[in-house]
């Protein structure tokens, strides 16, 4: 009898981009700015989607000499959150509307904001407030992405305010349901909102014995390869320590896909979705 050994697929070597990421008041004293960054450098990250409560967080990655000698591109999205209280307000809050035009216009030293969110809705129905309403039409009449945390229904709701009923809105789904939604849930959003895609942090079902990919979800990536992207999430000051952790196991699980599907998640969505190429 022939034994043949387990063979386990090589981990993904190429660039990452982390597509969620949080620079928080919290974590920039103790993990300031060349620390955070050289997690990204020994992890292979070289471009981040960058957001922060407040908002300064994002524009001292975004303005840092560091950041560039580092060679990590940053993508800044305007955070709704100017601290914790927002976070239950933010939909129906008219100040934070007004900062965030503020902050479109004000741009940052890496550019233009690319982007809205992360922001989260604990109560789906809480997409028809009004700056929730105002928010996502702004987005795509912008061009900008929207980061949303929130559940299945919420995406329905968030897409039907804006212009195209979902048609152009470039709608990035924290971690493709945190609740853990069903993956022909998920198969049913992508078909029906063509720009929709997915940030695979704390994604429930994901991964299975051994960090492998479970099956599902190995068909669902190789159904929708241009439609996912990774994060790290960085919410709190732990996922700053797991950082290097978090990206290892990132590579193990898309070693297990096709390569050119492995970079596609790994970099390529998010690249091309926001024109980053790779600095020498
Ligand atoms: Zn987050």
């Amino acid at each position: 009898m022939l034994c043949v050994p387990a063979v386990r697929a090589a981990d993904y070597t190429g660039p990452l981009f982390d597509a969620h990421l949080h620079y928080n008041v919290e974590a920039q004293g103790p993990y300031p700015l060349a620390d955070v960054l050289a997690r990204m450098q020994r992890s292979g990250v070289r471009a981040i989607v960058a957001n922060s409560r407040p908002n300064d967080g994002t524009k001292l990655l975004a303005s840092s000499p560091l950041t560039r000698q580092a060679g990590v591109t940053v993508v800044p999205f305007v955070r709704l959150y100017r601290d914790r209280a927002d976070y239950d307000n933010w939909f129906r809050d008219e100040s934070i509307h007004e900062m965030v035009l503020a902050e479109l216009a004000r741009g940052t030293a890496a550019g233009a904001f690319r982007g809205i969110g992360e922001f989260h809705l604990y109560d789906s129905r809480n997409a028809n407030g009004a700056v929730a309403k105002k928010l996502m039409a702004l987005a795509e009449q912008r061009d900008l992405a929207v980061l949303a945390h929130v559940d299945d229904p919420a995406i329905d709701l968030l897409m039907a305010n804006t212009p195209s009923r979902g048609q152009k809105t470039r709608l990035i789904w924290a971690h493709t349901g945190i609740g853990g939604p069903s993956v022909a849930r998920v198969d049913q959003l992508f078909a029906r909102y063509p720009l929709l895609m997915g940030e695979l942090s704390y994604r429930p079902g994901l991964a299975c014995e051994g960090g492998k990919l479970c099956a599902q979800w190995r068909d669902l990536l190789l159904k929708y390869p241009s439609r996912f992207m990774i994060g790290s999430d960085t919410w709190v000051n732990q996922r700053w320590e797991s950082y290097e952790d978090l990206m290892r196991g990132y590579r193990a699980w898309l070693g297990d896909l096709p390569p050119d599907v492995a970079r596609r998640i790994g970099w390529e969505n998010a690249a091309s979705l926001f024109g980053v190429t790779i600095r020498p």
